[in-house]
């Protein structure tokens, strides 16, 4: 599970997360929704531990890891402008992480080639990142963050530089695959129909504070106030 409880974030004078609170459930998918600027990349950069809270608590698993560096937390971020090496083989850029972990040998085989195959680019492994589409860009940067097995796996706008029909496509896999590891997972998105059509849960985020927590049809059938009505309902 990821436990936020009461975390402010300012940068400089700017208050950007106002006291939020959110539990995320163990192996849950669970999407945060909210117009662009209303904080959500940086919640997220919280939780990997790339930013820091000026007051507040992150528990993971129970555990408070707010003193803990980014690297030592178990988490895999793909970020919003994920960027793969362009010098590098899609097999080298997915063995990376493991690589830079001291993974070797047979055991770095298996799993790299496990998280190709998981996410259906087994045939790909020898081709540049330039010799591949979006979506297949996408994938591998996916394989490359759930090759590490992370405990939490944070999605951050993964699938926004993909065309409509591909989008559609890829968050089904997504799910699926999310499904089939079971990590806790947190997806953002300003796209109401994707955060409705696949989360457990989802938050509506407008200027730095959680405006309501729910199922999808919850949000939709008892929006809490205007905001969220309006932001949730536009998806017809
Ligand atoms: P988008 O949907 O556009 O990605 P977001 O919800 O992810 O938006 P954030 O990137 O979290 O929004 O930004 C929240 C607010 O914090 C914005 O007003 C942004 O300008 C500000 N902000 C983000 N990063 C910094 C930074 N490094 N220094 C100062 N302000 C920042
Ligand atoms: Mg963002």
């Amino acid at each position: 599970s990821v436990e936020c409880r009461n975390i402010r974030l300012s940068y400089d004078r700017t208050e950007v997360l106002k006291n939020i609170s959110l539990t995320v459930e163990p192996g849950e998918f669970f999407a945060l929704l909210g117009p662009s600027g209303s904080g959500k990349s940086t919640l997220l950069r919280l939780i990997a531990g790339f930013n820091q809270q000026n007051s507040g608590e992150l528990l993971v698993d129970g555990q408070n890891i707010g003193s803990v560096p980014p690297h030592k937390r178990n988490i895999g971020m793909v970020f919003q402008s994920y960027a793969l090496w362009p010098h590098m083989t899609v097999w080298d850029n997915v063995a990376f992480g493991l690589v830079e972990r001291k993974v070797r040998g047979a055991e770095l085989k298996a799993r790299v080639a496990g998280a190709l195959e998981l996410v259906g680019l087994s045939q790909y492994a020898k081709r540049y990142p330039n010799e591949l589409s979006g979506g297949q860009q996408q994938r591998v940067a996916l394989a490359r963050t759930i090759v590490i097995e992370p405990q939490v796996l944070l999605l951050d706008e993964p699938l926004s530089n993909l065309d409509r029909n591909l989008r559609v496509q890829m968050r089904q896999e997504l799910l699926s695959l999310q499904r089939r590891l079971g990590i806790t997972t947190i997806f953002v998105t300003h796209d109401q129909e994707e955060a409705m059509t696949t989360a457990d849960r989802m938050a509506v985020m407008d200027q730095g504070v959680v405006q309501q927590v729910g199922s999808p049809s919850n949000l939709f059938d008892f929006p809490c106030n205007r905001f969220v009505a309006n932001f949730v309902g536009t998806m017809n």
